[in-house]
């Protein structure tokens, strides 16, 4: 067994650990860089389509374009990068953390440390977790493995598709697979609106001829050895209408039906897990409940773009390395979750200084209104043309802004959406 010792130790090498572990060695700390693929990058590697890094470059990249342009930083820096090398431990004692990894080149590796960014990213919910009836043949994928092998390993998952649930991640499958000649055709939505972002929408199903069926719900997959087709049925009032069931021909379903935080290693660790956002429960600098573990990334709340990911990810590097200088969240308030909003990251918010704040939306609303209340008086209301729970809202709250301050022991921001 082979032991190393740093500064920091980031798990994961998307865009979230990477910027991260960016931030930490501009600090001018030791940081090692962790993940289970032979190379950096994460899941950007397998999104060539464009539509990354408008607001961090100002230019439309490709996913594999934006990793290169962090990668770039990664390679110019001090960071030691160990891929293919899987974290299967986190240990915590005091100060010191001790990261146990699985390396197919290094054996088992201990990495010790005084602060850990937790980058892990997400996975997608399958076939199991939402519990389609019907028989179990062949054809049916997750829409990101789909995507994988079509887009890294260089197979067809199949010809004729029906992809159930409108993320994101199903509506670039669907374009994806037109572009390489196979028939989509339909995307069913159990909810009456789309699950993705408006753009992926247009230039992936209208610009396709896709149909989209929105409060309709898969009833059964069928076929022997390989998928024959799906039934879709109708829902009313939020009731399914049986008589207006129909069946669609296919040899391949795709599940696009949402993602959730990799926390395997996080529970595993003894860290307190968020019930609304799946991902660790984090203060104001996204530090967990262990002092000097942090989380950022899909690892802590799903993102729709990446560049929030990594302005995220920056910031919590900057707080890993205020953490290990000595200095210690002050005044925090808690956030506390309004009308409707279905999340909001962090928890906690620090009343001295300015605070980004992001957030989804459980309703879909024109003419919305944003209100931050501290300790039940507002303090901060913004206006919105439009909200839906596929499209991240972000919030900067300003020092002075709720620095009025509040006399009770443990104040409180409320934020909704009206
Ligand atoms: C299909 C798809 C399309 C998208 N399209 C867009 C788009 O058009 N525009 C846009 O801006 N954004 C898009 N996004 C979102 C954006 O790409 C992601 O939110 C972002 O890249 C996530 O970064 P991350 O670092 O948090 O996670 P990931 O990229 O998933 O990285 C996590 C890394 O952690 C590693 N890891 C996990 N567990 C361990 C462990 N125990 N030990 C070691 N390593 C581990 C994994 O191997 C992985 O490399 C898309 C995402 C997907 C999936």
């Amino acid at each position: 067994m082979r032991e190393f010792s740093f500064d920091a130790v980031v798990v994961g090498g998307g865009a979230a650990g990477m910027a991260a572990a960016l931030a930490l060695d501009s600090r001018g700390r030791t940081v090692a860089l962790v993940d289970r693929e032979a190379g950096l990058g994460g899941i950007l590697l397998q999104c060539i389509h464009n539509g990354f890094g408008l607001i961090e470059f100002d230019e439309e990249l490709s996913g594999p374009e934006f990793a290169e342009r962090i990668e770039e930083g990664v390679r110019k820096s001090r960071i030691e990068a160990f891929c293919a090398a899987t974290v299967i431990d986190l240990e915590a004692a005091g100060e010191e953390k001790t990261l146990v990894c699985v390396s197919s080149s290094l054996g088992i590796l201990r990495l010790k440390c005084r602060v850990v960014v937790l980058a892990m990213g997400c996975r997608e919910r399958n076939r199991g977790n939402i519990r389609i009836p019907g028989t179990r043949p062949a054809g049916v994928f997750t829409a990101g493995l789909a995507q994988r092998l079509v887009n890294i390993e260089g197979y067809l998952p199949g010809r004729d598709i029906v992809i159930i649930g409108s993320g994101d991640i199903g509506l670039i499958m669907a374009r994806r697979m037109s572009w390489v000649g196979c028939e989509v055709h339909a995307v069913v939505e159990i909810l009456p609106y789309p699950s993705g972002l408006t753009r992926n929408i247009v230039q992936c199903l209208h610009d396709f001829d896709i149909p989209l069926y929105l409060s309709h719900l898969t009833t059964r997959i069928y076929g022997r050895d390989r998928v024959e087709g799906v039934e879709v049925t109708p829902l009313e009032n939020g009731a399914l209408v049986p008589a207006k069931a129909f069946e669609i021909p296919c040899d391949t379903v795709l599940l696009s039906v949402g993602l959730v935080p990799e926390n395997e290693l996080s529970k595993k660790a003894g860290i307190d897990i968020n019930p609304a956002t799946n991902g660790p429960a984090v203060d104001s600098t996204m530090m967990t409940n262990l002092g000097g573990v942090f989380a950022c990334g899909n690892v802590l709340h799903v993102h729709d773009l990446v560049d929030f990911v990594v302005e995220e990810s920056r910031r919590a590097g900057g707080y890993a390395a205020d953490w290990l200088d000595g200095q210690r969240p002050k005044a925090e308030a808690r956030v506390k979750i309004g009308a409707n909003v279905r999340y909001v990251s962090p928890g906690r918010v620090d009343l001295a200084r300015e605070n980004k704040i992001y957030l989804r939306s459980l309703v879909v609303k024109n003419d919305a209104t944003l209100e931050v209340r501290l300790d039940k008086a507002l303090v901060r209301s913004i206006r919105k043309n439009h909200v839906q729970p596929s499209e991240m809202i972000s919030l900067e709250l300003k020092p002075g802004e709720l620095g009025a301050g509040s006399s009770r022991a443990e104040p409180v921001v409320e934020i909704s959406i009206r």
